[in-house]
């Protein structure tokens, strides 16, 4: 995967409260082209597995519950530099302190509960892309 792409999720809260097509549509109007894009559920299991990095956080169990709560939207996007566009597209990860403009600002509900994912790195990007959409 080339280094302008970057990996989404439309967190389960989010997807519950009828924002999918809101979401994606600040992810295009912000210049990102969809790539790939499925709606699925996550096994506590795979929550778990993509989450590993955070495996000795204190809030891990409870964001392994709530990723498995309910479908998610994964999807692979397209911009010229992706992940750090995209970071500054989604806002911090607590919503009280997402800027103004930004998906978590408009749609995150909690620090956990805060609608979207967006890869840190390329090389997580290509890692995540990976996990859900398999080598390309
Ligand atoms: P992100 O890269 O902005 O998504 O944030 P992190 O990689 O630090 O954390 C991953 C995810 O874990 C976040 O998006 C939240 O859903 C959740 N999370 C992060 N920090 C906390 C916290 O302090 N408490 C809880 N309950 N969840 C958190
Ligand atoms: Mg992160």
């Amino acid at each position: 995967m080339a280094t302008n792409r970057t990996f989404t999720m439309i967190k389960p809260d989010a997807v519950q409260e009828n924002h999918i097509g809101g979401i994606l549509n600040m992810m295009e109007e912000g210049g990102f082209r969809i790539v790939e894009l499925q709606k699925l559920t996550l096994t506590a299991e795979r929550a778990g597995q993509f989450y590993a990095v955070h495996a000795e956080r204190p809030f891990y169990n409870d964001l392994v519950k709530y990723m498995s709560s309910g479908p998610i939207v994964a999807a692979v996007l397209e911009k010229d530099n992706a992940v750090a566009d995209f970071r500054t597209l989604i806002g911090a990860t607590n919503p009280a302190q997402a800027a103004e403009g930004t998906i978590r600002k408009k749609y995150a509900k909690s620090i956990e509960a805060n609608a979207v994912h967006g890869s840190d790195s390329d090389e997580n990007a290509q890692i995540e892309a990976d996990f859900f959409f398999g080598a390309k």
